[in-house]
């Protein structure tokens, strides 16, 4: 079987899983008891946290570790609204995020919060003036993704943020940064931004942690009330042996950035290209798109048979993303790229990753083409 859906989740490194198993065997000590135990696992938690800093070129005290990116995203939406509700009740987004970006905002639009959508062009972008445009004295947070889950647009969020300092500083930017890191290159140093979330498992470690960057002199309110771990943010017993497996996964996609994404943007060329040649076929990624994505639909052809058939084949692929493929509306993204029902209908996501080579895209190429003869043979 050749697995082509990293943008779901990616299978975990090696020294991740072995990672896990130790420490959860050896050093089960909660950080938060006083003796040794509790000592060494404090001690890993610290590290952890050092290096992922420093795979995020930011100070440790930034970062506040999650249960996952739908958790970091709830905790800096949620949480810049509830603590500054004196500056202001509304927020800007796109209509292209993450459901667990875009539920988060229009949960808070139902509990009294103004919001603005961004509307997307055909490549799915939103651009600076946009963003611009819709800000207003009482805006209190701008959201965007760096790079859409979904057809791999890549949103220009370090201008944005650039954009943001300069005219609107009180203004905060969260960037939803899951699909993009250890992809692209960002830089949160000189990108304004003040929040940005990252889940594990989409980067090769394990499911289940996340983080959140937490700009040094904001406070947010915490959404979880309790004994106040994670400078407060996050209260409960923090998951040692994930967060020790998370720091080694990023700083594992921090240093091999480059190398892979040279590797992938030929993949995903060779790939664009072959799909390219096949009639009825549209592509709805963006030519310019993150360097691992592929999405394209059959219009009139039920994805999710095509899908199986490809299985049945030896390839794993998607529909769209992995959190809304069990529902059977069109999906809310293409319709948004102002796609048509059918477009929408019936989308394949391809995700890629470091492990494929120029001969498994070949190999899924020339199974598409059978199995799409045989879908249209049916039809
Ligand atoms: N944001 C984006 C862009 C994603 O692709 C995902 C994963 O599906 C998430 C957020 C949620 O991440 P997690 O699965 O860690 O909650």
């Amino acid at each position: 079987m050749i697995y082509f859906d990293h943008a779901a989740t990616t299978p975990p490194y090696e020294d991740v899983t072995k990672t896990v198993a130790e420490v959860m065997a050896r050093h089960y000590g909660n950080p938060s008891s006083l003796h040794r135990l509790g000592e060494e696992s404090a001690k890993l938690l610290d590290k952890a946290r050092e290096v992922s800093a420093a795979a995020l070129g930011v100070q440790s005290r930034e970062i506040v570790f999650t249960g996952g990116a739908t958790e970091s995203n709830n905790m800096a939406i949620k949480g810049v609204a509830l603590q500054f509700t004196e500056r202001g009740k509304h927020l800007i987004t796109t209509a292209t995020e993450h459901p667990s970006v875009f539920e988060s905002v229009k949960q808070l639009a139902t509990w009294g919060w103004e919001t603005t959508i961004l509307p997307v062009d055909e490549d799915g972008g939103v651009t600076v003036e946009q963003v611009r445009e819709a800000l207003r004295p009482d805006t209190v947070l701008v959201s965007v993704m760096h790079v859409n889950n979904e057809t791999g647009t890549v949103q220009p969020v370090g201008e944005i943020g650039r954009m943001l300092k300069a005219v609107a500083p009180r203004v905060l930017f969260h960037v939803d940064g899951v699909q993009g890191f250890g992809k692209l290159p960002l830089s949160l140093a000189d990108s304004g931004i003040d929040l940005y979330s990252l889940s594990a498992h989409k980067l090769r470690g394990p499911k289940g942690v996340g983080l959140l960057y937490v700009r040094e002199g904001l406070r947010l309110a915490p959404l979880l009330a309790g004994g106040g771990q994670e400078g407060g943010y996050r209260s409960g017993t923090e998951n040692i042996p994930y967060i020790v497996a998370f720091a080694k996964a990023l700083r594992l996609a921090k240093e091999g950035r480059e190398t892979r994404a040279a590797k992938l943007y030929g993949l995903r060329e060779r790939l664009m290209h072959g799909l390219a040649e096949l009639p009825e076929l549209t592509i709805n990624s963006p030519a310019q798109g993150a360097p691992h994505i592929v999405h394209f639909s059959y219009p009139g052809m039920k994805a999710e048979a095509l899908l199986h058939m490809l299985e049945e084949e030896g390839f794993f692929v998607s529909t769209r993303s992995a959190c809304s493929s069990k529902r059977s509306e069109p999906s809310r993204i293409l319709l948004a790229m102002g796609k048509s029902k059918e477009v929408a209908s019936s989308g394949i996501r391809i995700s890629l990753g470091e492990e494929h080579e120029e001969r498994d895209i070949d190999a899924l190429l020339a199974a598409l083409k059978q199995c799409v003869k045989r879908l249209q043979v049916l039809r």
